[in-house]
């Protein structure tokens, strides 16, 4: 790993440089929250933010894609979408959202390739921003995490008041830094330790902590406990949670035609919606609320980790900002790991 600085006297002509030869997404204001949009030029950036509604997932696993178009009848064909191989740097990316990708990772790039995901992913650069001020619902370091990781990313800046600390991380990094090298002079000890310090205080400020340890063997014996009733009483099914949640990446395929043209459809879908699991014969295996939200919990904390080796969480607190009904995931898991059986 390599530690660079950058003044912030620079650092918007840095911004403006790389703008010229990458696609760059970056934190703006959106109706009163923060997200992820392509900026041409720094001022449209807002770093005044803890962390953006909707996780970088988005941009990579797209909300809505088309895979192919059709042209019906005789003489009709298929036309695969032309796969981009368009630049992207994704600037100040909270650690936990990539964390989001490691766990997205096993799913596109397993056994069997997604090209458009892949493309995407081999095509960004991850820059990260660290969290000096995580949000009240932050707790990543549950899972042994750090606001100031730069262990997902490729590259980590940190505010350090008058400089920002760059580290270095992967080689694709560093290729990147590399182009705009003129902006950048390595980093003297005392800039790593005021890293370091900001690190400190950061993991200071998360007040909420998740008891992961066990969890797994503990929701093993409570699949029938009438805990994900209780908690199932209060939701609405919105599947706000699973829908900004940077882990979450299910989704749907639907054909969508006119009489001369179609196109098969990628979108987003949620196991909180009653035809998630619906069967063509009409059969639904989750037919309640109560078996949705079991699942949801159970596919993150006992279902992903046996498959994946990893939960499905970072911690990112999403899901408790902005659940309509303020159901807590910490609450609830909290219970289940303290849960006499
Ligand atoms: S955000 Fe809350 S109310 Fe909506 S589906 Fe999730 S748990 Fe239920
Ligand atoms: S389950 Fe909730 S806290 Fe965990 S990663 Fe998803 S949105 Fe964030």
């Amino acid at each position: 790993m390599e530690s660079l600085v950058i003044s912030k006297e620079n650092f918007p002509e840095l911004i403006n440089t790389i703008i010229k030869s990458y696609r760059l997404f970056a934190p703006t204001e959106e109706k009163g929250f923060s997200g992820f949009n392509i900026i041409k030029d720094y001022l449209e950036m807002d770093l005044s933010y803890l962390n953006s509604r909707m996780p970088p997932k988005a941009i990579l696993f797209n909300q809505t894609e088309t895979l192919f178009l059709m042209e019906p009848g005789a003489k009709g064909s298929i036309k695969s979408k032309a796969i981009s191989n368009e630049k992207s740097a994704i600037f100040a990316i909270r650690p936990c959202d990539a964390k989001g990708f490691r766990i997205i990772d096993p799913v596109f790039l397993g056994d069997v390739i997604d090209p458009l995901y892949k493309a995407n992913r081999d095509n960004s650069v991850l820059i990260g921003l660290s969290c000096n001020q995580p949000d009240s619902s932050c707790f990543c370091t549950s899972f042994g995490d750090s606001p100031a990781s730069g262990k997902y990313v490729d590259i980590l800046f940190t505010d350090i008041e008058e400089n920002y600390l760059v580290e270095v991380m992967t080689e694709k990094g560093k290729n990147f830094v590399n182009n705009f090298g003129r902006f950048f002079t390595p980093a003297p000890p005392k800039e790593i330790e005021a890293k370091n310090a900001k690190e400190k205080e950061a993991i200071k400020l998360i007040k909420r902590n998740l008891k992961v340890e066990g969890i797994e063997e503990k929701m093993d014996k409570m699949f029938n406990h009438p805990i994900w009733e209780e908690y199932a009483k209060k939701c609405i099914g919105c599947g706000t949670c699973t829908y900004l949640c940077p882990t979450c990446h299910c989704f749907d395929v639907v054909d969508e035609s006119t009489l001369d043209k179609g196109a098969r459809v990628r979108t987003w879908d949620a196991c909180m919606f009653p035809e998630y699991t619906m069967h063509t014969s009409g059969h639904n295996p989750r037919p309640a609320r109560m078996h949705r939200l079991r699942n949801r919990f159970y596919h993150k904390y006992s279902y992903f980790p046996k498959n994946s080796d990893v939960i499905a969480c970072t911690g990112c607190g999403r899901c408790i900002r902005y659940c309509p009904v303020n159901i807590d995931i910490i609450e609830l898991m909290n219970r289940v790991s303290e849960m006499e059986l």
